[in-house]
């Protein structure tokens, strides 16, 4: 156990390094600000509460979830699904985390990492309706192979700032006094990591909360900039609105620009026309 438990932090010292080297980020600065995700779920027993607490903060987060609990015809599977619906129906986003978690920079596993992603992606779709926008490698991971498929497939990954590696200390004062020690000093945009399958991340999440409530309340009392919490939605993907063209009678042409990050935005032309307006 000791040696696996080794091995696998090895593991983690060596993803994080890879990590490091390829996507060195810049420190954030500006009004401090703060994103909850949250990754490997959904858990049945876990997710609820998180959810719970987060709801009671009037907070939006993303969960990044891992396809296999959503396999199958168990009532285990049926519960997951039933759990992203949830997520959405409050206001939160679900991400892509790929299938099984696997390290897909890893020479045996990187020849599998289009169906970890492209079919997650549709084990998401069949449970909610809807394709996910968001993506997360396992790990963090990033080399030249995924980050030239992540390109042709239109997906940017998500990182993250804060990481209080809740699955290697499972203790909910630990973990709460490394988030709580960051926030303190919290400068610009930055994306906390947690995870609602870990037991302690669930009985943490809402002292971090109440602390969060807590230091704005005195932050405001003296004058300094409260931390705000963000939602996903500047993550998501730009959609740019071209202004309205007129035609050679004077009507107005609506039209919709593609996306920006696509390169040169081309225009669909289309879609109404407004009669009698100009
Ligand atoms: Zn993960």
């Amino acid at each position: 156990m000791r040696a696996l438990a080794f091995s696998l932090s090895l593991f983690g010292l060596l993803t994080f390094s890879t990590v490091a080297r390829a996507h060195p980020r810049p420190r954030p600065s500006g009004p401090p600000e703060l994103l909850f995700t949250f990754d490997d779920g959904p858990a049945v027993g876990k997710t609820p509460k998180i959810l719970d607490a987060l709801q009671a903060h009037h907070i939006h987060a993303v969960f990044f979830v891992n396809g296999r609990h959503l396999l199958g015809n168990k009532k285990v599977a049926d519960e997951s699904r039933a759990l992203l619906r949830e997520e959405i129906a409050r206001g939160n986003a679900v991400g892509n985390h790929t299938i099984h978690h696997y390290f897909l920079c890893g020479h045996a596993y990187s020849k599998l990492a289009p169906e970890e992603i492209e079919g997650n992606a549709a084990l998401i779709q069949q449970a909610t309706g809807m394709r996910p926008d968001l993506f997360r490698t396992p790990y963090g991971s990033h080399c030249r192979s995924i980050k030239a498929l992540l390109a042709s497939l239109g997906i940017h990954p998500i990182g993250w700032d804060i990481d209080p590696q809740d699955w290697r200390l499972r203790n909910p004062a630990k973990i709460e006094a490394y988030v709580e020690s960051h926030l303190r000093h919290l400068q610009g945009r930055n994306i906390l990591l947690m995870h609602d399958i870990q037991g302690a991340t669930v009985v943490a999440l809402p002292r971090i909360l109440d602390w969060i409530d807590q230091e704005n309340a005195a932050r405001i009392k003296s004058g300094r900039v409260p931390i705000k919490i963000i939602d996903y939605s500047y993550l998501l993907p730009r959609h740019e609105l071209v202004p309205p063209l007129l035609d050679a009678r004077g009507r107005v042409l609506i039209r919709a620009a593609a996306r920006a990050a696509d390169g040169p935005i081309w225009l669909w032309p289309q879609v109404a026309w407004l009669m009698g307006q100009v």
